[in-house]
C-alpha cells in the first residue's frame, strides 16, 4: 500500500513542477508593464491566467495592479517584477474582488493592499466560495491559495507614487465596486473588468447594465491615451469601449424584449448572437451565464404586482 502511495506521489511531483505561468511582462508605456492573460475560460492548462495584471515602476517603488488568480500566480508576478527592477513593491491596487484579480494577494502580504471599501466587503463575503470554485476549475495551480483581504481602504482621488499621479476612480457597473486607475503621467487607463475586449463580459455581481453603460460613458470622457482592459488586448483608441457599449446595449435589449414577450430563460440562452460579436471569445458561454444572472430582474420589472395602485379614473 505504502509503495503505491509513494508511486502516486512521485508521478504527481513532476506535474506540479510543470505548473509555470511563464509570465512575461511587456512594456506598454513609460515605467508601465503588462502581463496579458488569455481570453479563454479558467482551465487546468492556463491555471486561471485569463486576466491582465500590470505594474508601474516609480522612483519610490513598484505599484501592482491586481494580483492574479492564485498564490502561485502572485509569486510568479513578484518574480517577474524582480526581473525588471530592483525596486521594492510598495503598493497593490485591486480593481475589484473577483478571484482572477485578487487571489494572488497572498504573495503581497507585506505590502499595503488597497481596494474600495465594498471590494473588501465583497471579497470577505464571497472570496472563499470563489476560491473553492477555482480549485475545482484549475486544480493544482491553486494549491495553497487562500483569500487575503485588502489592508487599506481606497477613496476616489489622486494617489501620488514617485512622479506618477494615479487618479483612483470609483465605478459600479461590473461588481458594484469597481476601481479604475488613470496614470496622469503616462495616460494609461487601467479599466479593470469595466472593460472586456474581444472576450465576453461577465455579470455575476453587476448591479445592472444601465449602470455599466453609464460607466462606459464616464471612462470614454477621461483623458487617457492607452486603455488596459481587465481581459483582452490593450488599445490606443476607443474600440474596446465601443464594443462594450454595443454589446451591453444588445444584451439589455435582448433581455428586455424577452421579458416583454414572456420568453423562457431556456429560449433566451439560445438567441442568435449577432455576427459582429462572433469573434468575441466565450460569447455563448457568457450569454448563458448573463441570462441566468440578470433575466429574473427583467422579468420582475415586466410583471407588475396586481396590488400596484391603479391610476385614478378621470370623470
Ligand atoms: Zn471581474
Amino acid at each position: 500500500m505504502r509503495w503505491i502511495l509513494l508511486c502516486c506521489l512521485c508521478l504527481s511531483l513532476p506535474a506540479l513542477a510543470d505548473l509555470d505561468y511563464a509570465l512575461k511582462p511587456r512594456l506598454i508605456a513609460d515605467d508601465t508593464w503588462l502581463l496579458e492573460g488569455s481570453t479563454d475560460n479558467f482551465n487546468k492548462t492556463n491555471g486561471g491566467n485569463i486576466v491582465n495584471t500590470a505594474f508601474i515602476v516609480t522612483e519610490a517603488g513598484v505599484v501592482v495592479i491586481d494580483t492574479g488568480p492564485s498564490r502561485r500566480y502572485g509569486e510568479a508576478l513578484r518574480q517577474a517584477i524582480a526581473g525588471v527592477t530592483a525596486k521594492p513593491v510598495i503598493q497593490v491596487l485591486l480593481t475589484h474582488h473577483h478571484p482572477d484579480h485578487a487571489l494572488g494577494n497572498q504573495a503581497f502580504k507585506t505590502v499595503p493592499i488597497g481596494a474600495l471599501a465594498d471590494t473588501t466587503r465583497l471579497l470577505h463575503e464571497q472570496g472563499d466560495g470563489m476560491a473553492e470554485n477555482l480549485y475545482r476549475l484549475v486544480g493544482d495551480w491553486m494549491r495553497g491559495t487562500e483569500v487575503v483581504l485588502p489592508t487599506q481602504v481606497l477613496e476616489p482621488g489622486v494617489l501620488s507614487v514617485g512622479s506618477h499621479d494615479l487618479r483612483l476612480l470609483a465605478f459600479t457597473g461590473h461588481t458594484g465596486a469597481d476601481l479604475a486607475i488613470l496614470d496622469s503621467k503616462t495616460g494609461v487607463l487601467f479599466a479593470g473588468d469595466l472593460v472586456f475586449y474581444q472576450r465576453a463580459l461577465t455579470t455575476p455581481n453587476s448591479p445592472g447594465l444601465a449602470a455599466w453603460l453609464a460607466d462606459i460613458e464616464r471612462l470614454q470622457a477621461l483623458p487617457w491615451t492607452l486603455l488596459v482592459p481587465g481581459h483582452g488586448p490593450v488599445a490606443g483608441d476607443a474600440r474596446p469601449l465601443e464594443q462594450m457599449r454595443d454589446y451591453l446595449t444588445w444584451l439589455d435589449q435582448l433581455l428586455r424584449d424577452g421579458a416583454a414577450q414572456g420568453s423562457e430563460m431556456a429560449e433566451l440562452i439560445r438567441s442568435p448572437i449577432p455576427e459582429r460579436f462572433a469573434a468575441i471569445s466565450l460569447n455563448r458561454y457568457e450569454l448563458i451565464r448573463s441570462v441566468s444572472h440578470l433575466y429574473p430582474r427583467y422579468e420582475r420589472e415586466q410583471l407588475q404586482r396586481v396590488d400596484t395602485p391603479a391610476p385614478l379614473l378621470r370623470n
